[in-house]
């Protein structure tokens, strides 16, 4: 088909149906609903490269090219339609990011139901104790010779109760600090913040820069091709490889104060608070370089037949500016990440040094 399907958006709906004219179905609605999904609809997600939207218009239409444009037919261009929406990095990525988030909901209901049920026992125990205590102290006084002796025991029990009291408080603590930890990191990679806290840092963080004038800086790091580290060793090598980098990335992250958390699949990310670009440029090439430098090494038991696994990353470096939003800040660093990619992997690119037409 000849037809101008190139991407762009805010065409009418009479151009939707000149469009299906020679296919002979110019009104019918579930046609309609596919042209503006394919031509208008997908031009305006930023989920899809410039790339994969050409693909899927193209595949649209090439199905469509074929006769006669009935139900099957109708059928087999949803159906591809489908295949691009799930067989897609990104959604990938979301279903990722899904997953963990589901992971993490679970850990932590299940942490808080043993809470609940320690709180239970807990609440028990101290009952019978007061009781016990209680009884003793009857016994105490009915049994006691002089003043001193009563009021000697009793200070004895409340010493007993206090130290008690005082070693649960200690456990509650780090049931609590627990708990936090389950809420606020990653699953996977325990050094991590979790998205959802990273979120609501990057919130307050805004916040504070924009109200105390100080620099506030984003790192994305990607590990260049990871799919191939997977594909070679498998999928919880992979996983050994990610947990590596995420503390080599942490224990830079803590040399400068920044804040390290898994942006989501093999993506992590450090928010540098009072930092501007150029410092944590400095600071991201440091942690690019030490990431080359130490590979992953499997452990087995015995000889072990794979050979230390390395890896290199991607960092792209922005700087929030006046007015912008915290996605604006993400999606800077993100589009320098982007360019650090295309220029060859295994280096760190500043959104101030991209050229205007990659930075729009
Ligand atoms: P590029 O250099 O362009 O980034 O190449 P890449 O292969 O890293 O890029 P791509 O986004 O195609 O692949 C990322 C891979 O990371 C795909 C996905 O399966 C894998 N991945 C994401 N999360 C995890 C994880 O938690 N564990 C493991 N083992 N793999 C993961
Ligand atoms: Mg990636
Ligand atoms: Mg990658």
């Amino acid at each position: 088909m000849s037809q101008d399907m190139s991407v762009k958006p805010g065409n009418g709906l009479e151009k939707i149906r000149e469009i299906l004219e020679p296919f002979g179905v110019a009104g019918d609605a579930d046609w309609m609903a596919v042209v503006l999904f394919a031509r208008n609809l997908v031009a305006e997600m930023d989920l899809f490269t410039e790339d994969q939207k050409a693909a899927l218009q193209i595949g649209v239409f090439r199905r469509m090219g074929k006769k006669p444009l009935d139900r099957g037919r109708f059928r087999s261009v949803v159906e591809g339609i489908q295949e691009f929406l799930l067989d897609n990095a990104k959604v990938d990525d979301l279903r990722n990011q899904l997953k963990a988030e589901r992971e993490g909901a679970t850990a932590l209901y299940s942490e808080m139901s043993r809470l609940v049920q320690d709180i239970q026992a807990s609440t028990q125990v101290r009952e019978s104790n007061i009781q016990r205590m209680g009884a003793d102290t009857e016994r105490s006084i009915i049994s006691a010779g002089s003043k001193d002796e009563v009021v000697r025991k009793l200070r004895g029990m409340i010493t007993e109760m206090v130290d008690q009291a005082r070693a649960e408080a200690r456990v509650w603590e780090e049931r609590a600090h627990q708990m936090e930890r389950t809420a606020n990191f990653d699953t996977l990679l325990s050094e991590l913040y979790s998205r959802r806290a990273l979120d609501a840092q990057m919130r307050e963080a805004t916040e504070r820069a924009t109200l105390e004038g100080r620099p506030l800086s984003f790192m994305f790091l990607d590990v260049d091709h990871f799919k191939a580290v997977n594909d070679t060793y498998g999928h919880v090598m992979g996983d050994g490889v990610l947990r590596v980098l995420a503390a080599i990335v942490s224990a830079h992250s803590l040399q400068f104060s920044g804040y390290a958390a898994r942006f989501g699949g093999e993506e992590l990310v450090v928010l540098c608070e009072g930092m501007d670009e150029a410092q944590a440029l400095a600071r991201a090439e440091v942690l690019r370089q030490d990431v080359a430098k130490c590979p992953f090494v499997p452990q087995c038991e015995g000889p072990c037949p794979i050979a230390p696994i390395s890896i290199t990353v991607s960092i792209g470096v922005a700087q929030l500016a006046p007015g912008q939003t915290t996605s604006d800040l993400v999606l800077a660093a993100d589009k320098a990440m982007y360019a650090a990619k295309t220029g060859g992997r295994n280096q760190v690119v500043g959104y101030s040094t991209l050229s205007p037409g990659h930075s729009s």
